[in-house]
């Protein structure tokens, strides 16, 4: 990847725009150029990449973005950036800069190309705009996030770990992750308080199939509202499916989980087949 020869440098643009940071918004800004290099690395941008950034804030990494993309769209929600980065980046003929909130805007609409979401996310819409992207079926290749390490852990936990629960389910249903490396505190602006890390996920070739994903997502709600309860159990009292604790039971065991077994045991295999024993109960 080629180097950058005028990078933007942040304290020097917050000083002259008299710019402050809002905890609100999510707002810590990466201050070190190796860390946005390997992020750009890490999402595998080329000139052929229709980037969708979320969150630009002054523009760091979306200048990597557009040095590297064939095109960039960010999404900004501070209308106070906006100006700055419509300077900042005004050399570059390939960026379109969005005013607005990225949880209420239809990246459809964006868009009819397939595309590669890239960003340094806000820490507070973590998981609900990945969850939207991954729900919601868009024409994404990848998405290449920066997350609290702890998040990252959780999306990339296995079956029977202290991290696994409803978003690791979720996110390995619709996508292979892999954490790409670690960033420590002071590579932002503010320092924030814990690790990042920078996550890759690609949608699944060979998705898993279920004929009823919103009975599946029911079961994973059931399985890890109450991790100390049985699956059994937690299905009959919280399921709402209508149907007998033997049927469950039955259920259980044809996919070959033991009665007592808990819903932080099951692969998403086993949670997409439970859910299609319990449609044909229906
Ligand atoms: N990309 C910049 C960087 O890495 O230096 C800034 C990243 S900072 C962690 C998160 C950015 O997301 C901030 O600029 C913040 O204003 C913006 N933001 C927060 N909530 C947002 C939302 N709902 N939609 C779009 N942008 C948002």
């Amino acid at each position: 990847m080629d180097r950058i020869s005028n990078p933007i440098k942040t304290k020097e643009i917050i000083d002259k725009y008299d710019f402050y940071f809002k905890k609100n918004f999510g707002q810590n800004f990466i201050i070190d150029q190796n860390v946005l290099k390997n992020i750009i690395l890490s999402a595998e941008i080329t000139k052929n990449d229709f980037v969708i950034e979320i969150g630009p804030g002054i523009g760091s990494l979306t200048q990597f973005l557009c040095e590297n993309a064939k095109t960039v769209k960010a999404i900004e929600i501070d209308k106070k950036l906006i100006p700055i980065l419509k300077n900042t980046l005004n050399e570059y003929d390939n960026l379109e800069i969005i005013n607005g909130d990225a949880l209420k805007i239809d990246f459809n609409d964006i868009t009819e190309e397939p595309f590669k979401i890239v960003a340094n996310l806000p820490y507070y819409i973590t998981s609900p705009i990945i969850m939207s992207i991954l729900e919601n079926k868009l024409n994404v290749n990848s998405i290449t996030v920066m997350v609290q390490k702890e998040v990252a852990d959780r999306i990339n936990a296995k079956p029977g770990t202290k991290d696994y629960g409803s978003l690791s389910v979720a996110v390995q249903f619709y996508c292979e992750s892999v954490i790409n490396f670690i960033v420590p505190p002071n590579c932002f602006m503010p320092k924030p308080k814990v690790d990042s890390a920078v996550i890759t996920l690609k949608p699944k070739k060979n998705k898993i199939e279920v004929i009823n994903e919103s009975i599946m997502f029911k079961i994973i709600k059931c399985a890890f509202g109450q991790r100390r309860k049985t699956l059994l159990n937690s299905i009959y009292n919280q399921g709402g499916f209508g149907i007998s604790k033997n049927d469950i039971l039955l259920a259980l065991s044809d996919i070959g989980v033991c009665p007592n077994a808990r819903g932080e045991e099951l692969t998403i295999e086993q949670f997409a087949a439970l859910a299609d024993r319990i449609y044909k109960i229906n």
